[in-house]
């Protein structure tokens, strides 16, 4: 699958994808080893769109996950939480970027199948939960960065209380049509910048 991830890069090399980091994680992440094996036959796991993962649940298309990467800025070292585990793939991308990867997943049974394959890829580093997001991850807060990968209609509260000073958070916001939102912390202030219109399954809200 070497060629088809090589062209995946060069698609993602003309949508202005340019951090070279990112690139070769993108390069060397087996994309199609988390796509469940039932469905792994019936799609084509480098095509440049979403992919089925079971739960009715998809895997972004990889210009998005490159791009919301990207636009973390990670440093290697940096602790990141991401929200909505799904097949484990962006969870493996962040890993591949030397983070300090915290993912929480609030379906049993993806987090199952992350887990495995998470440890068959080589990333078994990578640390899970199964729970619900909403509440973030306070025993190892704060995090440098947090990633939501499904749809809250407003910004989670308790999420922008675990970013450390300096920390971003990159999320789409929105019910139907979304918009990504990169918040910047800085103190006491906070900066939200809207960024480009983006479709991610919806973010449920846990057993109280
Ligand atoms: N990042 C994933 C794709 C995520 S799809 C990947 O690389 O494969 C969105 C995921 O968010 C789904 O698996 C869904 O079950 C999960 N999710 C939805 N609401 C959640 C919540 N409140 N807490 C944690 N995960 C949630």
């Amino acid at each position: 699958m070497e060629a088809e991830r090589k062209a995946m890069v060069a698609v993602l090399r003309r949508y202005k994808i340019t951090d070279e980091r990112v690139l070769e994680a993108m390069a060397k992440v087996r994309r199609h080893a988390y796509i469940p094996e039932g469905i792994r036959r019936r799609v084509d796991p480098y095509g440049d769109h979403p992919c089925p993962i079971g739960y009715g649940q998809t895997i972004s298309q990889p210009f998005i996950v490159a791009y919301m990467t990207q636009r973390m800025e990670l440093k290697p070292g940096e602790r990141v939480l991401e929200i909505g585990t799904g097949s484990g793939y962006q969870a493996a991308i962040l890993a591949e970027l030397k983070a300090t990867v915290y993912s929480i997943e609030i379906v049993p049974e993806l987090a199952a199948h992350a887990r495995k394959v998470l440890a068959a890829e080589g990333y078994g580093r990578v640390i899970l939960m199964t729970g619900d997001g909403y509440k973030g991850w306070p025993e190892h807060a704060p995090f440098d960065a947090i990633i939501v990968t499904c749809a809250p209609n407003e910004i989670p509260k308790a999420l922008v209380d675990q970013l450390k000073d300096g920390g971003r958070m990159i999320l789409p916001v929105g019910t139907g049509i979304q918009q990504l939102v990169i918040l910047k912390k800085t103190g006491d202030t906070f900066t939200e910048i809207p960024d480009i219109h983006v479709r991610f399954v919806p973010m449920v809200k846990g057993e109280e």
